[in-house]
C-alpha cells in the first residue's frame, strides 16, 4: 500500500494529495458489475507497475484527499471516509486512520483551509469536515467556507446505513459555514466546477487552470483507471448508470482533448496522468 504524500504542479498552481487509504486485491466485480479480474487483466497496461490492479486483475483503489494552493488560497477537494463515523461498509464504519497526522506533516493546518470543495456527498468525500467532540460532531476546517451543489443536498442516495447528514453535513451547516453554489461555479483562482452528473445528481468535477496549463480532479464520474479502456462499466454506486456512463465518455473525450493533468480521485498509486485517445476508447499515463 503506498500512503506516500505526493504533489503536482499546474502552472503556479500546485495539488498535494493526501492519504487516508489504499484497498487491494478486490474483486474488480464488487465495485463494477460488469467487470471480471480477467476483463481488467485482458488490459496489460493496467497491470504495468502493479499499482492498480495485481497480476490476476483484482484492483486496488485508493481514498485521498487532494489540496490546491493556488495564489493566497489553500483549497480542500474531497476530504475521505474520517475517523469514527457510522457508515454500512465495515473497512469505513468507526476507522482510526492517522490522516491528520499526515495533512499535517504535508504542512497543512485545519485553519490553512480556506475552501472545501466536495465533488459529491458520499461518504468517501466529506468524513473529515467533521470530527467528534464528546457527543458533538464539529467542523474541522474553522476558517473555511464548505461548497456544496444544489443537486447534491438531497441525501436520498446515500448509502443506507451511512450517517452522512448528521454527522458529516447538518454540523457544517449549523456552524454558518456552509455554501450552496452551482455545479459550473467559478471559484476564481483558476479554480472552475464541471457538472459530471450521474454517479451522483450534482456531481461535479474540478478544473485547475494556472499560466496557460490545467488539471482536471474527476471525482467518481471515474472509479479506476480502467474504466479508460472500459467506459461502459458502471460503478455499484452510480445512481444513474446510464447519464454516468454517457459523462464518462463525454469527460474522458474532454479530458484526452484538453492535455490536462487528469487526477483520479480513487487512482491508487500513481494517480495523476493523461488521458490519451485508444481506439474509440482511452487509457490513462500516469506522470
Ligand atoms: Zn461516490
Ligand atoms: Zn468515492
Amino acid at each position: 500500500m503506498s500512503t506516500e504524500t505526493r504533489s503536482w504542479t499546474v502552472g503556479d498552481t500546485r495539488i498535494t494529495s493526501v492519504v487516508e487509504d489504499e484497498t487491494a486485491h478486490i474483486p474488480p466485480e464488487f465495485f463494477f458489475p460488469a467487470g471480471t479480474a480477467e476483463g481488467v487483466a485482458a488490459h496489460a497496461w493496467v497491470l504495468d507497475g502493479g499499482d492498480w490492479a495485481d497480476a490476476d486483475g483484482n484492483i486496488t483503489l485508493r481514498v485521498q484527499a487532494l489540496v490546491i494552493e493556488a495564489g493566497h488560497r489553500t483549497v480542500l477537494v474531497d476530504p475521505c471516509v474520517g475517523n469514527g463515523k457510522t457508515l454500512a461498509l465495515p473497512f469505513w464504519n468507526d476507522q482510526d486512520w492517522p490522516f491528520m497526522d499526515r495533512f499535517a506533516a504535508a504542512g497543512f493546518a485545519p485553519e490553512r483551509i480556506d475552501t472545501v470543495v466536495h465533488t459529491h456527498l458520499h461518504a468517501d468525500h466529506v468524513g473529515w469536515d467533521t470530527h467528534r467532540d464528546g457527543d458533538d460532531w464539529v467542523p474541522t476546517f474553522t476558517s473555511a467556507r464548505y461548497l456544496y451543489t444544489h443537486g447534491e443536498l438531497d441525501f436520498s442516495n446515500a448509502m443506507a446505513g451511512d450517517a452522512v447528514e448528521t454527522e458529516s453535513v447538518r454540523p457544517v451547516f449549523a456552524a454558518g459555514l456552509a455554501d450552496v453554489i452551482a455545479d459550473d461555479a467559478d471559484l476564481g483562482d483558476g479554480l472552475r466546477l464541471e457538472p459530471s452528473p450521474g454517479h451522483t445528481p450534482g456531481h461535479v468535477s474540478l478544473w485547475v487552470e494556472s499560466g496557460g496549463a490545467r488539471a482536471l480532479i474527476s471525482g467518481d464520474f471515474l472509479h479506476h483507471p480502467v474504466q479508460c479502456a472500459e467506459p461502459d462499466w458502471a460503478e455499484v454506486g452510480d445512481a444513474d448508470e446510464a447519464l454516468a456512463r454517457e459523462t464518462r465518455h463525454r469527460m474522458l473525450r474532454i479530458a484526452a482533448e484538453s492535455g490536462a493533468l487528469f487526477v483520479g480521485t480513487h487512482f491508487a498509486g500513481r494517480p495523476a496522468g493523461r488521458v490519451v485517445a485508444d481506439g474509440a476508447v482511452w487509457r490513462f499515463l500516469p506522470v
